[in-house]
């Protein structure tokens, strides 16, 4: 597979949305808290996916920003040279590893809004089996995500306001446990006891 990514930046000046299932992955792969990397961002256009209820607003949570490289994920880890390349390549966000590819009528294509110039990619080379199966999943659990946000949007102490981000993270981590452990139940039903 050709993987032309090399002094590349698309790690800079780019909103990287996560979901519970690559946010858990990356604070047990990691040891580290939520809070450490992810960051609630208001949401300032209209999306796809529900924005989380917290307090009276409506958010993403998105990967935190580097103290170190002006407009680069905080992720990022750079060499002696000046170039910077990921420090959670293993545990990437799927967002991360499946870019710069889409599922189009079920066909992975590049994205018209991809930030590499196509012909850096060798898509006749490309491993359509690997992103296809990689992008489903992504797709599925971003399916599990939106029913724990509805979940959550949906509780009494939320939409009285309530909400807490640190709430949000406890709900979250014990939602995708039980995902795992029940993967065939309703995702309401999974939720529904976590939220009282
Ligand atoms: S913009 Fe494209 S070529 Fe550059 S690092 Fe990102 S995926 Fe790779
Ligand atoms: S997690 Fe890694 S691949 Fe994703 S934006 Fe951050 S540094 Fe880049």
């Amino acid at each position: 597979m050709s993987m032309p990514c090399v002094n590349c930046q698309c790690c800079f000046n780019i909103k990287v949305t996560i979901n519970a299932f690559e946010a858990v992955r990356l604070k047990r792969a990691l040891r580290i808290e939520f809070a450490q990397f992810v960051k609630p961002i208001k949401r300032r256009r209209k999306r796809s996916h529900p924005a989380v209820r917290l307090g009276t607003g409506s958010y993403d949570l998105d990967l935190r920003k580097s103290r170190r490289y002006k407009g680069g994920c905080t992720f990022l880890i750079g060499f002696a040279d000046g170039r910077t390349r990921c420090g959670v390549y293993a545990d990437r966000p799927d967002v991360c590893a499946v870019y710069p590819m889409h599922l189009r009528h079920n066909a992975v294509q590049m994205r018209e809004d991809a930030r590499c110039k196509s012909r850096e990619w060798d898509l006749a080379g490309l491993d359509r089996a690997w992103f296809g199966e990689r992008l489903a999943a992504f797709h599925a659990d971003w399916d599990r995500f939106d029913g724990m946000v509805e979940a959550w949007n949906a509780s009494e102490p939320v939409r009285a306001g309530r909400g807490t981000a640190d709430g949000f993270y406890r709900f979250i981590e014990a939602a995708v446990d039980a995902a795992a452990a029940h993967p065939d139940l309703p995702v309401a039903e999974l939720c529904a006891p976590l939220l009282g």
